[in-house]
């Protein structure tokens, strides 16, 4: 499945999701919990400007656009790492999807976020 694909159906599924704006200090934090909570590494979480898209994945960290930062594109760039280091793939595939699934709901049970502000 393409990128576009995958995003465009995780758009209608995951909607509430895109709403939910994180600060760069919390996306930083958060990832860190959810490291520790699904053994996983991540070793960068940069904030950039980035013009061609929301979030870049790599194997250990991930970069995301400033002008937008929501729940879900975290997830989904933390699921990129997660996938690639339990599986060694970066495809955007149902397993993919299943990781973002459980990743956001953890976040939407912590309800981390929220208590920052
Ligand atoms: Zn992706």
């Amino acid at each position: 499945m393409t990128y576009l694909k995958f995003y465009q159906k995780d758009k209608e599924v995951f909607f509430k999701e895109k709403q939910i704006i994180l600060g760069e200090k919390d996306v930083k934090k958060l990832a860190n919990k959810m490291a520790r909570h699904f053994k996983f590494k991540i070793l960068f979480v940069k904030v950039k400007n980035l013009k061609s898209s929301l979030g870049l994945a790599y194997p250990y960290g991930i970069i995301l656009a400033r002008r937008n930062i929501n729940l879900y594109t975290f997830c989904h760039e933390l699921a990129h790492c997660y996938q690639w280091q339990y599986n060694k793939n970066r495809r955007h595939n149902k397993k993919l999807r299943r990781t973002i699934t459980k990743f956001l709901r953890y976040c939407n049970k912590m309800e981390y976020w929220r208590k920052e502000q």
